[in-house]
């Protein structure tokens, strides 16, 4: 079949292959119809040999993590999907060591033998077929089928703000506030995530404000900040302390800044994985200080559960309910996918691109 390889750990290896094998379903497992993926800053990074590794016994990596496909056929022993069902399949897998793997955690493993496919030692999704057990993959209602692509990232997002949410239940106020660091995809699905649950939510972000992704942001209700307007430095004094704060930028020196914004008893959540091995210069005892003295908290998230994965099928599913089509204009560039290297060569703008790969 055809798909997009990489060779992990070496730079522009990337290529487009028409020999890769073709799956064998077992009786256990569906055959899926890839129709498109989505391209993250994860892809770019494993792309420029900075991360990746390919599956056992194999040379190369297939890429591609952010999915959307049809099933084609189920083996004899599967239950509870059917030929033309809609799905998702998830990231990662568990290792057979840890216990948080063991008991359906794999995106909290402790020893770090998991795997993630399209990522770390298992091929991935931008191929022309798949095969995988139910128990990875999750059913899109045709409702939000031309959003199915963006589950996967609304997954991160998904976990990150229950997570919030649930070291929040320690104080006898319900948070109210948010603000969002960084208008790319995740930041934009974390603006949603947070407006389907009523908090106001800001997000502030480099680009304009009549740039489309501020307009995305103002159409589910945030405020929009533009640090061309508002330089980073004096954001704090400008708005209201948030009671949360989502970092998306994949900046650590905006990670650090917002550690300074938070409100008394505020939380910071850090999603970005932050390339490279930038140092930066920062108040270390006057961070800590004020971290004690406002009961703060900082964690960062990675990856989903199943369960997060269910929220973020209702949750792409309330925002499509209360704000129809707005989660549409985040994919800007649809590109069939033999037009990769475009976006790997930086020659493509936008919010969100796909590669098409089957109609
Ligand atoms: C993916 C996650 C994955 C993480 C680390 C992200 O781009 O969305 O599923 O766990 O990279 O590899």
């Amino acid at each position: 079949m055809k798909a997009i390889t990489v060779i992990p750990g070496q730079k522009n290896s990337i290529h487009f292959v028409s020999d890769a094998p073709d799956p064998q379903p077992g009786p256990g497992e569906a055959l899926v119809r890839v129709l498109r993926v989505g391209l993250c800053g994860t892809d770019a990074e494993i792309s420029e040999g900075l991360y990746g590794e390919a599956p056992g016994g194999s040379s190369y990596l297939i890429l591609g993590h952010e999915n959307f496909g049809v099933v084609e056929s189920v083996g004899s022993d599967v239950k509870g999907i059917k030929p033309g069902d809609y799905v998702v399949a998830s990231v990662r897998r568990p290792c057979t060591e840890c216990f948080n793997c063991l008991h359906g955690r794999a995106d909290l493993c402790t020893s770090g033998h998991y795997t993630e496919r399209g990522i770390k030692g298992r091929h991935g999704y931008m191929a022309e077929h798949y095969c995988e057990s139910p128990d990875f993959l999750f059913k899109i209602d045709r409702s939000i089928r031309e959003i199915g692509v963006l589950l996967e990232p609304m997954t991160i997002v998904e976990k990150g703000v229950a997570e919030a949410l649930e070291i929040q239940k320690r104080l006898p106020a319900k948070p109210r506030t948010a603000l969002v660091m960084g208008a790319g995809p995740v930041g934009l699905l974390a603006a949603a995530a947070l407006r389907v649950r009523d908090l106001e939510t800001q997000v502030v972000s480099r680009e304009p404000d009549t740039d489309a992704r501020a307009q995305i942001a103002k159409a589910m209700g945030c405020v929009y900040r533009s640090v061309e307007t508002t330089p980073l430095d004096q954001l704090g004094r400008q708005i209201s302390a948030p009671d949360i704060i989502l970092e998306c930028t994949g900046s650590s020196a905006v990670g650090f800044a917002a550690m300074q914004m938070l409100a008394a008893d505020g939380i910071l959540c850090l999603l970005s994985v932050t390339g490279g091995d930038k140092t930066e210069l920062v108040h270390a005892a006057e961070i800590n200080r004020e971290l004690v003295l406002r009961n703060n908290v900082v964690f960062g998230s990675v990856n989903a559960s199943p369960t997060h994965y269910r929220l973020a099928i209702r949750a792409l599913k309330a925002v499509e309910k209360k704000w129809p089509g707005v989660l549409a204009r985040l994919i800007t560039n649809r590109l069939p996918w033999t037009d990769y290297a475009q976006w790997f060569n930086r020659q493509v703008q936008g919010i969100k691109s796909t590669l098409e790969i089957a109609g």
